[in-house]
């Protein structure tokens, strides 16, 4: 499966999955149509599928103008998003697994951004697709979900194996670095990934996709049982941290 990266709106990542045997593509998370259609005539490759992982515009707005043109995809959401995912026809939860070509993926249940977020896990290629739950170097902000739900979600995605593959929905890394440092400014592994991230950017290049093990070594958002973590807000209950620094983080500009 080859994985192509497309920018789209302010920050957005739409990613278009392709298996070349095959010949068929997929698209998670369609925030616009005009890239994927251009991707897919680039490729000569027909879309099977859309993978929505939460129903925000910015991850759904092009589901409705794919389909006039693929009258024939199928349109996978989480079973919560029923109603709020446009032209959604299959409602997953926690487990399911969904076929993509050779590829099958495991639908991940990581509610908090929203109450009905889901991830898309391919664990034979070690790829995830997890929207707005976890980003580089952060998680999403709490929407209509809780931040017991985000805890919970981020800890299902800390247990997958370090050299998976994280393909979050938006390049927000650079500024998720920033607010990382002010509260775990001693980590060496968050300094040196900051020098690499501005290179990085400087350039326009992108930071995406990051692995669960760089996260794990730099993202407070899973560093709450960390020394310096329970240092900075004060608390050690793993939920009192995190929703400690999701509050901070919500502020800091
Ligand atoms: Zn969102
Ligand atoms: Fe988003």
């Amino acid at each position: 499966m080859d994985i192509y990266r497309l920018p789209a709106l302010v920050d957005n990542y739409i990613f278009l999955l392709h298996d070349p045997e095959r010949n068929m593509a997929a698209v998670v998370d369609p925030a616009v149509p005009e890239p994927v259609l251009q991707k897919l005539k680039q490729l000569g490759a027909p879309l099977v599928a859309i993978f929505n992982t939460h129903h925000h515009a910015d991850h759904v707005g092009a589901n409705r103008s794919i389909l006039q043109k693929f009258p024939q995809i199928t349109i996978y959401g989480g079973e919560f998003d029923r109603g709020r995912i446009p032209e959604q026809q299959v409602f997953l939860k926690q487990g399911d697994r969904v076929k993509f070509g050779d590829c099958t993926a495991e639908v991940l249940f990581v509610p908090g951004h929203t109450y009905a977020h889901i991830a898309y896990y391919f664990a034979e290629s070690g790829d995830l697709f997890c929207g707005d739950t976890l980003f580089a170097g952060s998680c999403g902000r709490i929407f209509d979900g809780t931040p017991t739900q985000m805890l919970d979600s981020l800890s299902q995605l800390r247990a997958l194996p370090d050299e998976t593959r994280v393909w979050c929905a938006h390049e927000y890394t650079l500024n998720n670095l920033r607010f990382a440092l002010t509260v775990d400014g001693d980590n060496l592994d968050l300094q040196a990934r900051m020098v690499a991230v501005t290179a990085a950017r400087k350039n326009f290049e992108p930071t995406i996709p990051s692995t669960i093990g760089l996260e794990k070594q730099t993202n407070p958002f899973l560093r709450w049982d960390r020394t310096a973590l329970k240092s900075a807000t004060n608390y050690s209950d793993p939920l009192r941290v995190f929703t400690k620094l999701r509050g901070m983080k919500d502020i800091f500009h």
